[in-house]
């Protein structure tokens, strides 16, 4: 199987993250990294079971970046999270981390490291942010304290989006879209793994019991071949094709595409 063991800072590609205090610090937290090049359904959140998939996003190698840190402020939150074992705290526990990883990667970025911005032509949700007077004592900023404030305003603002979308702003109707749709991947990792030896288990409760092992990173290339239908396969293949399912009519429904008509 392609799975391989990286330092956490090797996946960044542009100076302006790779040489950055804040990316650096993130990257110290949490060390080497699995990541793979095998190719998962659209949307499959390998994360969850702790390995990165590698994506390309054309020439975009800010895009990329951005990805890289998304999901490593996933795996931050993975490693300073104690042992779940009921599937509604698991949920919470998820919803929460797919807060933390999203304020990260498409807010606080554009604050600290403001060549992000130029991954994107358009207008993005934090722009409204950027913009306004009293935000700009966070531009450039360096105290983590600060940053802790800036980030939990910001929270707030996206919760009240993901909750209450503004009636007529696309994006944060996006943004009430995602969370929809994360609801729908937490259902869908209720459902069995359908192989290997815990066939009949709760996908979710499956990579809880392993992670919750002192030896998983030893054990995790077997692991990851335990729990595919075929060895080197895709990882848990039911919820993968299920979830990609629901990503294709979320894109279809509220994706980027009718920014660029
Ligand atoms: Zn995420």
């Amino acid at each position: 199987m392609n799975l391989e063991r990286v330092p956490a800072l090797s996946l960044f590609s542009t100076e302006a993250f790779r040489d950055h205090w804040w990316i650096k610090l993130l990257c110290e937290q949490i060390g080497d990294v699995f990541v793979t090049d095998d190719g998962p359904p659209n949307g499959s959140f390998t994360t969850y079971f702790r390995v990165i998939s590698r994506r390309s996003y054309g020439s975009n190698e800010l895009l990329r970046d951005l990805y890289y840190l998304h999901e490593l402020r996933h795996l931050r939150g993975f490693l300073r999270r104690g042992p779940i074992t009921d599937w509604l705290a698991w949920q919470r526990a998820m919803g929460h981390s797919e807060l933390d990883a999203s304020v990260t990667s498409e807010c606080v970025v554009h604050f600290l490291v403001p060549e992000a911005r130029r991954a994107f032509e358009g207008e993005i949700w934090v722009d409204r942010f950027l913009r306004e007077r009293k935000f700009q004592w966070f531009v450039g900023q360096t105290d983590l304290e600060e940053i802790g404030v800036l980030r939990s305003q910001l929270s707030a603002e996206r919760i009240r989006a993901l909750s209450t979308p503004t009636h007529n702003d696309y994006l944060e109707w996006q943004i009430h879209n995602y969370g929809v749709q994360n609801m729908r991947w937490y259902v869908i990792w209720a459902k069995p793994v359908r192989c290997g030896p815990c066939a009949e288990t709760a996908a979710w409760r499956v990579v809880e019991e392993h992670l919750a092992r002192p030896d998983w990173i030893e054990r995790h290339a077997d692991w990851l071949d335990s729990v595919s239908i075929l060895p080197g396969g895709i990882r848990f293949p039911m919820q993968a094709t299920a979830f990609a399912e629901v990503y294709r009519h979320s894109v279809d429904e509220f994706g980027n595409w009718p920014l660029a008509t």
